[in-house]
């Protein structure tokens, strides 16, 4: 007689920027549920993946019963992994939980779950012994800085029925830089690469569980998803050399950071390589911004930024970023102004997309925010999206600051026009006059990515993107009518960050780092 195998399934918990629950099946999915599921053996266990991006979310009763459910997510997200930790445990379900709250605010998570996961996902096979063993902890650590020996199975993805034209792949995690707005620094992931033998091993296993007539097969192209790919100099011009010999690998593109653009000779290299897109920190050209949130890389050669894009462009990789706005020091008139230039820059694509800046939990800019007591009230852990603003007491009214959220997120075509765009793409493809049809494709379309929020905007959510004030998903309804007034409160309400004065919520100054406390009971001296 066979014996079951137990069920366990990894679920990629998200929330979409519209506050809608349809999926989202851009390219760019969520790619710490495949690294956790490609941890568990598939001999002993039967492993489903389930991106809530790509399928859509879970309703009341359409989690699976298993016997063992990993819940993963972004920030913003955390609330979503909430919902569904009640609705798997109501099943009968063991919950396990990681991501970046969990990392930074381990004993907070575990509130709402069996097992938390801090650190990396490398606790997966400590917690599948446990589970194995039914002595389960509250808490895993793993160092950020570690990566484990184990072979990413990239045949889940097709499994789950989850596509897309790139396969993305890791090459290193973490990073060395320092960023106020950015939680990697704020949970100490130093920069750790694979190796490229393992990089490699990882092309070719993405590209061979890939069906045999689909482009990801005929004509493969990477996006390395690492936080800074090219922070580790050496590694990066040894990984360059074995990218370039790769029989199969028709292109790639990655993100770094501004100032590796400064570095010709190794544009040079990843150009030959088959760099093809360079996804870059850019972030802002607007000074203000750079200072206020410590890009130090970026003032350094700011003065350089274009002439370094356009050598670039000229070895055929296309720069592209995302450009953030900060209401604290920028007003609406002058982000729309800035909005509007960008377009005119011949020499910069268009922002793929724009974002508010957010204090995510746990940051330096997070701390001082507090301190400042900048943030809005009632402020929720789901409105740090970057499509929400954060922050109270800017020049503009909420009513300005709602308009031109709802301009740049749901008629961007008012900032910009999509002909505009596409005589822009154009103009940039003839100053080079090179390269292949598909590096022009890349062109047009990172100039038009930016019109990506706009297609997918639910027409029937009405937002004010105001953070504190703006609609919650549907999902903080979806619960059962028995739920007891205690479950619904612990898993359905919002996790708050500030109370109605702007002041953090008791369970974040616990977490206040030592040093801050201590400024914060300092006797005025003027008093
Ligand atoms: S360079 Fe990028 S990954 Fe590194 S700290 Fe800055 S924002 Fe974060």
């Amino acid at each position: 007689m066979t014996v079951a195998r137990k069920k366990v399934a990894v679920v990629c918990a998200t929330f979409n920027n519209d506050r809608s629950a349809k999926p989202d099946r851009y390219w760019l999915q969520p790619q710490s549920g495949l690294q956790i599921a490609s941890q568990i053996d598939r001999e002993r266990y039967d492993v489903t993946l389930h991106h809530e991006m790509w399928h859509g979310l879970y309703g009341v009763d359409d989690v699976p019963a298993v016997d063992l459910v990993f819940l993963t997510g972004l920030q913003r997200d955390f609330d979503r992994q909430r919902q569904l930790a009640y609705l798997f445990k109501r099943k009968g379900a063991v919950t396990v939980a990681g991501g970046s709250i969990c990392t930074l605010f381990p004993d907070f998570a575990a509130e709402f779950f069996d097992a938390v996961c801090a650190g990396g996902v490398d606790s997966v096979p400590d917690v599948m012994r446990d589970f194995a063993h039914g002595q389960l902890r509250r808490l895993y650590i793993s160092a950020p800085t570690s990566i484990s020996d184990y072979r990413v199975d990239y045949r889940l993805l097709g499994e789950a029925g989850i596509g897309g034209q790139l396969h993305l792949v890791e090459a290193s995690r973490g990073c060395d830089f320092a960023c106020s707005f950015c939680t990697v620094p704020a949970e100490r992931a130093r920069h750790t690469t694979f190796g490229v033998d393992r990089v490699l091993a990882m092309i070719d296993d993405a590209i061979d569980s890939s069906p045999w007539w689909s482009m990801k097969r005929r004509y493969p192209i990477v996006s390395f998803i690492d936080n800074n790919f090219a922070n580790d100099g050496p590694y990066t011009r040894e990984l360059c050399a074995a990218l370039r010999r790769h029989p199969r690998l028709k292109g790639w593109g990655a993100l770094v950071t501004q100032d590796i653009l400064r570095d010709h000779d190794l544009i040079e290299q990843m150009a030959g390589a088959k760099c093809r897109i360079l996804f870059t920190g850019i972030e802002s050209l607007d000074p203000a911004f750079l200072k206020a949130n410590n890009k130090r890389q970026n003032v350094k050669y700011a003065d350089t930024l274009f002439e370094d894009v356009a050598f670039a462009r000229r070895r055929g990789i296309v720069v592209v970023y995302g450009y953030l706005f900060d209401p604290r020091v920028t007003t609406t008139a002058e982000m729309t102004a800035q909005a509007e230039e960008l377009a005119r820059i011949e020499v910069l694509t268009y922002p793929s997309y724009f974002s508010f800046i957010a204090p995510l939990l746990g940051t330096r800019l997070f701390w001082d925010s507090a301190e400042r007591g900048e943030m809005r009230p009632h402020l929720r852990l789901r409105d740090l999206d970057g499509t929400t603003i954060a922050y109270h007491g800017g020049r503009d009214s909420d009513e300005e600051l709602s308009r031109f959220a709802e301009t740049v997120f749901r008629h961007t075509n008012r900032l910009v026009s999509r002909r505009r765009l596409v005589l822009k793409s154009l103009r940039m493809s003839w100053q080079t006059r090179r390269g292949h049809l598909v590096d022009h494709a890349v062109l047009l379309n990172a100039n038009l990515r930016v019109m990506h929020e706009m297609h997918i905007a639910s027409r029937g959510v009405h937002r004010n993107y105001l953070g504190g004030a703006d609609i919650l998903d549907p999902s903080y309804s979806w619960f059962p009518p028995d739920i007891s007034p205690e479950d619904r409160r612990r898993y359905f309400d919002p996790i708050l960050i500030t109370d109605g004065e702007s002041r953090l919520q008791p369970w974040l100054e616990r977490y206040r780092p030592a040093a801050r406390r201590a400024l914060r009971v300092r006797p005025d001296p003027t008093g």
